[in-house]
């Protein structure tokens, strides 16, 4: 079983979930990760409030759904365990919630074991959501996942780092069709919303090999045949905040867009 693999992690090749650690300010990254964090936080000084604009919306979104009865969500492209992560949000609403975590970096996992190792209702599970047989199928998904039900399917932060030709649309509408109505799709994206964005993606592409900024357009397009919630899709800040957000919105706020919607 995927979950029983040894660890393998890569010190010398950067990997996504440990780029995105060291511009969140975490410890779980080597300095291949800190050198493309370093420069994107010279072609973009506010990346660090992007990072957390996108875990802010996260928690946003799980409570949304948590109070709207999703009792399980299934969180492709989880990442390396952070504060407020989707079964600590949706736990709280509701401690019967289910959450599985699917990610291909193995040392989510090293990391992610100690904080899932006493919760029954939460699993995470190693695998590429590029194949989504492999994921629909897992036995801890088939485990945790009742597929007759509503699911909260969550692809935070992730659609971005699927190129164009890995069909990151059709994907999409993979892991839509598993599930049943009344499941809702939670999906945020790195936005071509500047030329600073521009620069940031051909940073990201150069050195880390991945993570394409789509238009706002191209991202609603994600979300196709589906009931958008209010406010639609929009820049994160945007997105239900707790606090209004005052207009201009700065690059880095334009920076990633998001929205969720619901399988009719
Ligand atoms: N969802 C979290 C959030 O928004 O805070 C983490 C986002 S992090 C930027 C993207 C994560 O997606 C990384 O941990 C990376 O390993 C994972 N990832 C990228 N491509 C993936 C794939 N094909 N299958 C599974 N996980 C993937």
């Amino acid at each position: 079983m995927a979950d029983r693999e040894p660890i393998g992690v890569d010190e010398s090749t950067p990997s996504i979930a440990r780029v995105y650690d060291a511009i969140l300010g975490g410890t779980d990254n080597f300095a291949v990760d800190r050198a493309i964090a370093a420069e994107s936080l010279r072609v973009l000084p506010e990346i660090g409030d992007v990072g957390r604009y996108n875990r802010a919306v996260l928690g946003r979104g799980v409570r949304c759904l948590a109070r709207a009865g999703i009792r399980q969500f299934l969180d492709l492209g989880s990442g390396l365990p952070t504060a407020q992560n989707t079964h600590q949000v949706a736990q709280a609403e509701a401690p019967g919630t289910r959450v599985v975590y699917v990610d291909k970096d193995p040392i989510v996992r090293a990391h992610g074991r100690e904080l899932l190792a006493a919760n029954d209702r939460t699993a995470l599970v190693t695998a590429d959501l590029r194949d989504p047989g492999s994921v629909l199928e897992h036995p801890r998904v088939r485990e945790l996942i009742d597929f007759e039900q509503p699911v909260g399917l969550m692809l935070v932060g992730v659609v971005h780092h699927l190129n164009d030709e890995e069909d990151p649309a059709g994907l999409v509408r993979s892991y839509l069709a598993a599930v049943p109505p009344g499941s809702h799709l939670f999906l945020t994206h790195f936005c071509a919303s500047s030329p600073d964005a521009a620069e940031l993606e051909s940073v990201l592409l150069t050195d880390l090999g991945t993570g394409r900024f789509r238009t706002l357009a191209e991202i609603e397009g994600y979300f196709q045949g589906l009931e958008l919630l209010d406010p639609g899709v929009v820049y994160l800040p945007q997105w239900r905040p707790d606090e209004p957000v005052e207009p201009p919105l700065t690059v880095g706020q334009r920076l990633m867009a998001g929205g969720i919607a619901r399988k009719p």
